[in-house]
């Protein structure tokens, strides 16, 4: 233990001060806050200089792994480089000091850039509207099944309340299903990893919504009846939602809107390069087909015939409202920055070149990792543990063990499909210098579970904390530095 990680919190001494702020001139004047709020005495704040304050956060700050420190292979969650140009642009003052109350007169270059953001999605997705309102990609989830519902409610069609997701989906799916009041139908994937169309087709009748699908799915995997699916649930009368949150491998490559989806939502802060991590802020614009476009939450923005766009809060036949005003400007134009930082050519290279990352890596470990499917893999792909099963060393002591060589952990135990999961995404970002240095790593730790498998049982050894009970950390967190009663 460091001389600061311990006494942090304890180097208060009485009138110690960190700030020199002009006197109060408001001490003696009547507070309009009811007397029952006041506080009766000054809250028990650490005394502390403005250096002890430095220290304490920036001491913090490098306690912590982000993508600015290492390689960050968390698969189903891109984590590719947040560049930097995006910070600057969204730090402007023309735009950090909007009001989202401010009259549409003032903020038509606001306006032009959502809807020219809103565009450059409609290129890459081939959605014909979007709406950039949602939250983030559980939030965009909601969302579309909302405009699905609203799109079978208006026509009348009422009985459709079952929703279908397969059973290698991302855990969000069905919870933002069962949110949105829908029931949650299961369909099978076979050994390949790939959805069962037989399976599918007894499941197609007037009561279903739609079902969700990820393309490629979390295993990485291209799902190659989609046409023949989208054909089938249209037929029933369902319609397709497509979960884009991992859009990279397909961004210039391919678009679900050429391959029958009718919703979809992105999640800004994976593929187009916000960051993300801690709860947020995010984004998950929902982009829809033309026949769809009405029941987009509001507000929307809409275009005058002038060319002057306004903030509509009531067009056409809106699934509700998802959110208090137009999502997180700032996340947004962090990503409207990236396209165009990028480019067209450039935005065509990133499906390319994180699939190949990604086959690299996995190419080069699968004699010591289980590859359970071993066809080509899209962005990322999914080991099922050690190859060599016979030392007891598990995929959370392999996980563990990167930290202590400076690498985060990939995702591990999901997909839910194999025991032993450990899901890989390199991302585009990152040179074959880095995912050498993963490789070498990740070898190496293979070896070590055989010649010592104590060290990676132990694992890390040299992190700020060891190994967490991640249960209670969530359910029962400890959130201040001292017991108050
Ligand atoms: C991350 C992710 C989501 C959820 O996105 P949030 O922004 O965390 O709500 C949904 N689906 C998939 C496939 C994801 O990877």
């Amino acid at each position: 233990m460091k001389y600061y990680d311990k006494l942090i919190f304890d180097l208060s001494k009485a009138g110690r001060q960190g700030y020199s702020l002009p006197a109060c001139r408001w001490e003696n004047s009547v507070s309009e806050l009811p007397a029952g709020l006041l506080r009766s005495d000054a809250p028990d704040l650490p005394q502390v200089s403005e250096l002890d304050v430095v220290r304490h956060y920036t001491n913090l700050s490098q306690m912590n792994f982000g993508v600015d420190s290492g390689f960050y292979p968390l698969g189903s969650c891109t984590m590719k480089y947040n560049p930097k140009i995006n910070e600057e642009i969204a730090a402007m003052p023309a735009f950090a000091g909007l009001h989202p109350l401010q009259p549409s007169q003032t903020v038509q270059g606001v306006l032009r850039l959502y809807k020219d953001l809103s565009h450059a999605l409609s290129e890459i997705t081939g959605m014909a509207e979007f709406t950039l309102n949602p939250f983030a990609g559980a939030h965009g989830e909601l969302t579309g099944l909302m405009v699905i519902r609203q799109y079978h409610m208006s026509r009348g069609d009422l009985k459709r309340t079952r929703i279908i997701v397969p059973d290698s989906a991302h855990g969000t799916n069905p919870a933002s299903a069962a949110v949105c009041g829908l029931e949650i139908v299961q369909v099978k994937s076979k050994a390949n990893g790939l959805v069962d169309v037989e399976d599918l087709k007894p499941l197609l009748d007037d009561t279903v919504a739609g079902i969700m699908m990820t393309n490629p799915n979390t295993l990485g995997l291209f799902e190659k009846d989609i046409r023949e699916i989208a054909s089938l649930v249209h037929e029933c009368g369902g319609l397709l939602y497509y979960d884009g949150a991992n859009m990279n491998p397909l961004m210039g490559v391919v678009r679900p809107g050429d391959m029958g989806f009718d919703v979809l939502h992105l999640n800004l802060h994976k593929t187009f390069s916000t960051p993300h991590g801690g709860g947020g802020p995010g984004a998950g614009p929902v982009g829809v087909a033309a026949h769809l476009a009405q029941h987009l939450p509001s507000p929307r923005v809409l275009e005058a015939e002038d060319g002057t766009l306004y903030v509509a809060e009531d067009d056409g036949d809106p699934c509700g409202r998802i959110s208090g005003f137009m999502g997180n400007f700032g996340v947004l134009l962090r990503a409207y920055t990236y396209i165009l930082m990028l480019g067209k050519q450039n935005v065509k290279m990133v499906g390319p070149l994180s699939v190949l990352g990604a086959n690299y890596v996995k190419e080069a470990l699968k004699d010591c990792y289980e590859l359970p499917i071993p066809s080509v893999c899209k962005h990322e792909f999914v080991f099922d543990g050690l190859k060599d099963k016979s030392t007891g060393v598990a995929t959370l002591d392999v996980a563990k063990r990167l930290l202590d060589y400076g690498f985060h952990a990939p995702t591990i135990y999901f997909p839910l499909l194999f025991h032993q999961a450990i899901m890989i995404e390199p991302t585009e970002t990152e040179s074959k210098e880095t995912l050498d240095g993963f490789i070498e790593i990740m070898r190496h730790i293979a070896a070590e579970a055989i010649s010592d498998p104590e060290s990676l049982k132990t694992a890390p050894h040299t992190t700020p904390v060891r190994r967490l009970d991640e249960t209670t950390a969530a359910r029962q967190p400890v959130l201040r530095y001292k017991d108050i009663n």
